[in-house]
């Protein structure tokens, strides 16, 4: 079936149907159309899979791919001509350009936590690079799957863009296709899955994933404001943002302070009690509610007798598997993803102080904490004084938990990023010109946010992607467009004069010394 699904998809491609400039601005003002028109519908398919508020979806999801497609839309006849190059003296006479192609067939993985931009930007990006599409979106959002493969064939060209709906033994069964390139949004787990995957028919991969992204204050930062980006970065979702800021390391001076103006900033935001906030999100499953719960200072949430044993081994395998997959073996040393550690880079024992009087290692909780497993309700939570070795310091957190650690200062910041697996984001609240130099020449992210998280992932003039054990690839704008085409080098000489003639064997003397 998943074949069939396949071979026609390739034979449209190859029909040439996909290939003119009218077709991709066609399907892209299609897919503009699909998102005004079914507005509601997708805020709908969202509050039933993730409790997404009304205005979180139409911000973050519904209008970022709006803007995509119309950004590439309108660029894609400049991107895709022919751009002349100069050929070499030696050559001439002759010309050179370079012209983008599409690359075939692609496959376009989505994940659940933005499950509609993170499906049809990519979507957009591999339209306007003239591409024969398959979207495989994600079965964990299961309403707003459904709803994509409703809609898709009804707006765009059904023989050139396909929708297969399914979780790991569907994507398997697309994997073992020959498609041309791959992108896919997720875990690191999955990730490696895929481009082994890929490795078989030498398919290039772009790979969105995760991972820990810093985000360091000090005193020269305005804590206020700081305080009210840094929750609103990371509660956005319910924390389930790939570049929402992970874990803070704050310098002594402003580290209890910026805590506790970061409860004030969730007080602000959600109202005294989160839970009753129409602007507050759930989590997507018990699965990642297990997770969560498992992150946080032991007894803070009593495990509880669950309703059925099944959902319960489920969660208990789920949450195992997830942990496995995506462990960051943050311990102190680099892992196979960190950097080469210069001497003075290697991290000190003494670069993150301990708070006096919290002797958890996962710190003490400064607001937030409480659950309900029923509704996947998992307020707010703030930590202070949080410690390496943590277990919430191990993986990609993916929810609504900020720890705090206090950091010595600016350097010991560095060293204890460098020490890690690169991030797919680092954010960096100073207003020290030196400071934020610092960050920009010695540390390496997908991106790097100066007083902003979450921004970069908003306009489709900037590159998005990752670096490292976060991703490889990127996409939005023109990246995307690149990300989806192929620049073949071409290169034309008059048959007359021969001027190779020069070149052309046997090699005499007088050619040698040409
Ligand atoms: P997910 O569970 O939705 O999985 C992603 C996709 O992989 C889905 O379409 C799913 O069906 C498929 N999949 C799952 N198991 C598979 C298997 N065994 N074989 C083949 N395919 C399989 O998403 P997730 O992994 O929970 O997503 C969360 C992660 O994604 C986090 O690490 C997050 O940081 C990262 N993420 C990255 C970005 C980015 O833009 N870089 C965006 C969102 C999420």
């Amino acid at each position: 079936m998943i074949d069939t699904t396949f071979a026609q998809l390739r034979s449209a491609y190859e029909s040439g149907r996909t290939r003119p400039l009218t077709w991709r601005r066609e399907q892209l003002d299609a897919l503009r159309r699909m998102i005004a028109e079914h507005r509601e519908d997708f805020i709908a398919a969202l509050m039933v899979d993730l409790d997404k508020p009304a205005a979180e979806t139409v911000l973050m999801e519904l209008n970022l791919v709006a803007d995509e497609a119309r950004f590439v839309r309108n660029r894609l006849s400049r991107w895709a001509a022919r751009r002349p190059k100069p050929m070499p003296a030696a050559l001439q006479p002759a010309a050179g350009w370079t012209v983008a192609e599409p690359k075939g067939a692609v496959l376009v993985i989505a994940p659940w936590n933005y499950p509609v931009l993170l499906a049809l930007a990519p979507l957009a990006d591999a339209l306007a690079a003239g591409n024969a599409v398959c979207l495989k979106p994600s079965e964990l959002a299961a309403n707003t799957s459904r709803l994509i493969a409703e809609l898709v064939p009804q707006y765009l060209d059904p023989e050139a863009v396909c929708v297969v709906e399914g979780g790991a033994k569907e994507t398997g069964e697309l994997l073992k296709q020959p498609f041309d390139h791959i992108f896919y949004t997720g875990g690191e787990r999955v990730g490696t899955i895929v481009m082994k995957a890929a490795a078989e028919h030498l398919t290039p991969v772009t790979l969105e994933l995760g991972g820990k992204s810093p985000c360091f204050v000090d005193r020269t930062a305005d804590i206020n404001v700081a305080a009210r980006r840094i929750a609103w970065g990371k509660f956005a979702n319910a924390g389930q943002t790939c570049v929402a800021p992970d874990y803070v390391l704050a310098t002594p001076d402003v580290a209890e302070k910026l805590a506790k103006r970061i409860a004030v900033a969730i007080t602000e935001f959600f109202g005294e009690n989160p839970r009753s906030s129409h602007d507050y999100g759930r989590i997507i499953n018990n699965r990642h509610m297990e997770r969560l719960i498992g992150l946080l200072p032991a007894g803070t949430v009593p495990s509880e007798t669950p309703s059925s044993p099944l959902v319960v081994a489920a969660s208990a395998v789920g949450a195992a598997m997830d942990m496995m997959g995506r462990r960051i073996n943050a311990g102190v040393v680099a892992n196979r993803h960190g950097r080469g550690i210069d001497a003075d880079d290697s991290e000190s024992t003494s670069d993150i102080v301990p708070v006096p009087g919290v002797s958890d290692p996962t710190g003490r909780i400064i607001c937030g904490g409480k659950v309900d497993r029923e509704a996947r309700y998992f307020a707010p939570t703030v930590l202070y004084g949080t410690q390496p070795d943590a277990a919430v310091m191990q993986e990609e957190i993916f929810g609504p938990i900020l720890p705090i650690l206090v950091v010595r200062d600016v350097d010991a910041a560095i060293r204890f990023m460098n020490t890690r697996p690169k991030p797919l984001a680092a954010y960096v609240f100073s207003n020290d010109h030196a400071v934020r130099l610092a960050f920009e020449r010695r540390t390496s992210s997908g991106a790097l946010g100066f007083n902003l998280p979450l921004g970069h992932l908003l306009s489709s003039r900037l590159p998005f992607g990752g670096v490292g054990a976060s991703g490889m690839g990127a996409y939005h704008g023109k990246a995307g467009f690149d990300t989806f085409s192929h620049i073949k080098t071409v290169v034309v000489k008059p048959q007359f004069p021969d001027t190779l003639r020069v070149v052309y064997p046997p090699f005499t003397e007088a050619k040698q010394r040409f």
